[in-house]
């Protein structure tokens, strides 16, 4: 099938993650799979101890610090697992016995998190979107912290619902902000002092699937909990620049490629500044539109996944068919939310995000109850 969008052998693609990459990103890794820096040797085939990779992890590392600013308060470590495995390590390294962790539960990934934490230690959960069907971030209000956490949880963006936190949350004073942002990290500038622990799987704004970035202050990591096996402890990774074992060489190779994109296009104001443009074209045509209605609260509304409905499920079924017939890919929501969901990560383009809602229209012109 070909794409309307460019006549090419490429569609567009909305999946919530794996998702899109950019292009250049994939052209040049297609280029160095056969022969990097002139070795006579694909990426997929050095040694992890060897000097190309040492200078391909080195890059990505420094490419992540100058994107985000991520000053040597931080280390930047790169862990396998997914962000799964830092439901659970965040808790083994950081909450000691005695002490209790804060979670905002906003949805499926932060009920996984605290999930794990329960396993691991004392919790509270400081606020929760659960009654309104996580269809809105909580009021700043409404949170209520157990007093002085060993740190507070939450998940930047709900990948599922597509509701995001406009802006972080006040937390008490000098407890450090552990955050999931596996779907909108990169996707606008990062306040990272803020934060003490920024985790995020790789597969939806950085790279391929099978990494996570962990920004991780150190002073947190060097304190953290040393009872653990090598392979759980932030401390290993931190100390053996994350090449304790053999690490996913590829994957770390094309979050560089990424990071390097992305400074190419401006850096994360300018991301920023795309994706609002992108997130607003859509959020424009649902709020006129008589067919279709955005799924979220609007001030809680995600700029990578854009969650929305039509009047009925068998409709949305058809609209996501006749979507991917024209190469409109990936806009079936998650299984737990139903209804569409368009994920605009950093690769997407306003291009596709305009042929998306010129197909809408075209859809809702033709369709009967409107
Ligand atoms: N957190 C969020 C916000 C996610 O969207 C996802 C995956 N979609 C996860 C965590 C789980 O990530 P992983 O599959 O890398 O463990």
């Amino acid at each position: 099938m070909t794409s309307t969008l460019t006549g090419r052998d490429r569609i567009a693609n909305f999946g919530a993650g794996p998702g899109a990459l950019p292009e250049p990103v994939l052209r040049e890794a297609q280029r160095d799979l056969w022969n990097i820096g002139g070795s006579g040797i694909g990426i997929l085939e050095h040694s992890h101890r060897g000097k190309l990779f040492e200078r391909v992890l080195g890059d990505a590392e420094q490419e992540i610090r100058r994107l985000a600013g991520v000053t040597d308060e931080y280390h930047v470590l790169f862990i396998q697992g997914g962000a799964s495995l830092q439901f659970a390590m965040v808790p083994m390294n950081l909450l000691p016995a005695g002490r209790t962790a804060d979670y905002l539960v906003t949805g499926v990934w932060s009920q996984k998190a605290l999930k794990e934490a329960r396993l691991l230690g004392t919790t509270h959960v400081a606020a929760t979107g659960e009654a309104d069907a996580f269809t809105r971030i909580p009021a700043p209000e409404a949170i209520r912290y157990s007093g002085q956490p060993a740190y507070v949880h939450l998940t930047t963006n709900n990948t599922i619902y597509g509701t995001q936190w406009a802006a972080l949350p006040p937390v008490p004073d000098g407890v450090p902000l552990v955050a999931d942002a596996s779907s909108d990290i990169f996707s606008r500038p990062l306040e990272l002092p803020k934060y003490g622990v920024i985790y995020a799987g790789a597969q939806k704004n950085l790279g391929p699937s099978g990494i996570t970035l962990v920004l991780a202050r150190r002073d947190l990591v060097e304190g953290g909990a040393q009872q653990l096996p090598s392979m759980l402890q932030y401390r290993t990774y931190a100390r053996e620049r994350s090449l304790y074992n053999t690490p996913p060489t590829f994957a770390i190779y094309v979050v560089g490629l990424v990071a390097k994109w992305i400074q190419a296009q401006g850096g994360l104001a300018a991301m920023a500044a795309r994706n609002e443009a992108k997130a607003r074209l859509l959020y424009d045509f649902l709020d006129q539109s008589a067919f279709f209605r955005g799924s979220v609260e609007p001030a809680s509304r995600s700029r990578m996944n854009v969650c929305f409905r039509s009047p009925s499920e068998a409709q949305d079924a058809e609209f996501i068919a006749a979507a991917a017939d024209r190469g409109l890919n990936g806009l079936k929501g998650h299984r737990s939310a139903g209804g569409m969901r368009a994920s605009l990560y950093n690769a997407v383009t306003l291009e596709q995000v305009g042929a998306l809602v010129d197909f809408m229209r075209e859809w809702e012109a033709a369709s009967p109850s409107s």
